[in-house]
């Protein structure tokens, strides 16, 4: 019972998709992508499921992929999190967050990335850092310039 993200159904043959686990506020998000694809996919047997995201908010938090996450990336991480289900997903930020989890997870269109990286807000005036927690651009400490989200080096 794999965890599958959008791209997965909207892309994968039908009975590819029969017993996956998927989040609730997928089917809005594929209604906007795909009316004719959601009124299919809500006919076959798929577990709809949504649980608590705090524990991926910390998860992505932790790699500072947090502030790349949707809403609904964090429900699929959460459903990933608490069934223990390998999660398919060609989310470079989500898959980063299972490497750093030790969490299985497979691409959908079988490109997986293999690096394992960390954002950072970094100070656009004397290049400070700190980790990012949050979607927002923070004021620096040290210099009081804008601390803008970057891949640390
Ligand atoms: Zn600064």
């Amino acid at each position: 019972m794999p965890v599958l993200d959008t791209a997965a159904l909207l892309h994968w043959p039908v009975e590819r998709l029969c017993g996956g686990i998927v989040a609730h506020s997928q089917l809005e998000e594929l209604r906007k992508l795909s009316n004719q694809r959601a009124i299919l996919v809500e006919s076959i047997e798929i577990k709809w499921m949504t649980v608590d995201t705090k524990d991926a908010e910390i998860a992505a938090s932790e790699t500072g992929d947090l502030p790349r996450l949707s809403p609904v990336d964090l429900d699929i991480l959460a459903l990933a999190m608490a069934t223990g289900e390998t999660l398919f997903t060609d989310d470079y930020s989500l898959q980063n967050v299972c490497r750093n989890l030790g969490h299985l997870f497979e691409s959908v269109s079988n490109k997986v990335s293999n690096e394992q990286w960390i954002w950072e807000l970094r100070c656009i005036g004397c290049r400070a850092t700190r980790k990012a927690d949050s979607k927002n651009e923070e004021i620096c400490d040290v210099c009081g310039s804008v601390m803008k989200v970057k891949r640390a080096s």
